[in-house]
């Protein structure tokens, strides 16, 4: 079985998790501050604070900036449903926005343009697929509107730039990201004052960490509502290994998509594949679209029949019943039309050149298979 996603954990990691064992310091500690200064670096960033998820990562974000009840949050509806409801918790309200394309699955600028009103405070931009949204054009919008400009960075962990487009950005750890911690997410933001928020408000909002504590006797206070988005020792242990092996691994990700994209054409003619040259990505995932009228469900069960995990990126937010109940009516035609097309290929540093034939073989039989049915 060739999976959509995987991942990539060995001796390294276990060493790793051993030595915090012996070490006796579980949490907030050393290896949390190595991780923090270690993903920053990679990232051309001064400093950055570790969190318990990408999701606490973008709430800490926007509660930080003082986001709330009353506010409006731009988010794009193609997204993880994380992105709009770390908007709720606050207390404000996600405006979500259409894609630009099929060929640019990304937050359309036009569409986002109709949608600032008087209470828009911010706009959460989403590297989908580890494809960077155009810092240009968004910083020059955020400037025009008086916007702060956030990124979700869940997919694109490893690509210089991302992360400084405008106040912050949330990354994840999670067990299918281009690098895991199991669980994990970190915080990436260029103002230090914002970042001493966020840290306070990460533990509780104390005025003094568990490192700063240890070994006195100090008392502390609270001076904020903080929650607990706290990193353990033992994941950033692991984040360190893998953070270690990223930029190698992204590197496979890119070769694979150029495989990708040099077989479909020859191999599966009608399957249109997103951002049509090679952009600016961290190749999280491979997304792909059926032509219209196949039977995406049929493809999927197909594949899997020849050996071969499939996966979708996403639901609409807009369409889940939680959402639908919130902004009944709302349509956002081409992320609809996108989203009832798209198929996500398997894609990690794990497979080799002849997976990716394979993978391409497949989907090239299961539309072939599932129009004959279709017609008969
Ligand atoms: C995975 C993901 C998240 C959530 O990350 P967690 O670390 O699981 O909280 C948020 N946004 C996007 C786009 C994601 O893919």
């Amino acid at each position: 079985m060739i999976s959509v996603a995987e991942p990539l954990l060995g001796e390294d990691e276990k060493a790793a998790l051993s030595e915090v064992i012996e070490s006796g310091w579980i949490t907030m500690g050393e290896k949390v501050q190595r991780f923090e200064r270690n993903f920053a670096s990679a990232h051309s960033a001064d400093d950055a604070v570790a969190v318990g998820s990408c999701t606490a990562g973008l709430h800490l974000i926007l509660a930080a900036l003082g986001i709330g009840s009353g506010d409006e949050v731009l988010v794009p509806s193609l997204t993880f449903v994380a992105t709009t409801n770390s908007v709720l918790y606050t207390g404000a309200v996600p405006v979500l926005v259409d894609i630009h394309s099929a060929e640019q699955p990304l937050i359309s600028l036009a569409d986002a343009e109709t949608k600032v009103g008087p209470r828009t405070r911010a706009v959460i931009l989403v590297h989908y697929a580890g494809y960077a949204c155009d810092e240009v054009q968004w910083r020059d919008f955020a400037a025009r509107h008086g916007l702060l400009l956030i990124e979700d960075a869940a997919h694109a962990s490893g690509l210089d730039g991302v992360g400084q487009i405008g106040a912050a950005a949330a990354f994840s750890f999670y067990g299918n990201k281009n690098m895991t911690t199991a669980e994990g997410g970190l915080v990436l933001a260029r103002d230090a004052g914002l970042r001493e928020r966020m840290r306070q408000m990460r533990g509780h909002g104390l005025t003094s960490g568990t490192f700063q504590r240890h070994g006195k006797a100090a008392g502390y206070d609270v001076t904020m509502l903080g929650f607990n988005y706290r990193l353990d020792e033992l994941r950033a242990a692991v984040g360190l290994v893998q953070l270690g092996k990223l930029a190698q691994w992204n590197a496979r990700r890119r070769e694979l998509t150029q495989l990708y994209r040099k077989l479909l054409p020859a191999m599966a003619p009608e399957v249109t594949v997103p951002f049509a040259v090679m952009e600016r990505s961290a190749f999280h995932i491979m997304p792909v679209l059926l032509p219209g009228g196949a039977d995406r469900d049929a493809v999927a069960r197909a594949m899997l029949a020849a050996g071969v995990q499939t996966s979708m990126h996403y639901p609409p937010v807009h369409q889940l019943a939680i959402y639908r109940r919130m902004m009944p009516g709302l349509c956002l035609p081409r992320t609809e039309d996108y989203a009832a097309r798209e198929i996500t290929l398997p894609l990690h540093p794990g497979l080799r050149d002849e997976d990716v034939a394979c993978v391409v073989g497949a989907l090239s039989g299961a539309l072939q298979s599932t129009s004959m049915e279709l017609s008969a």
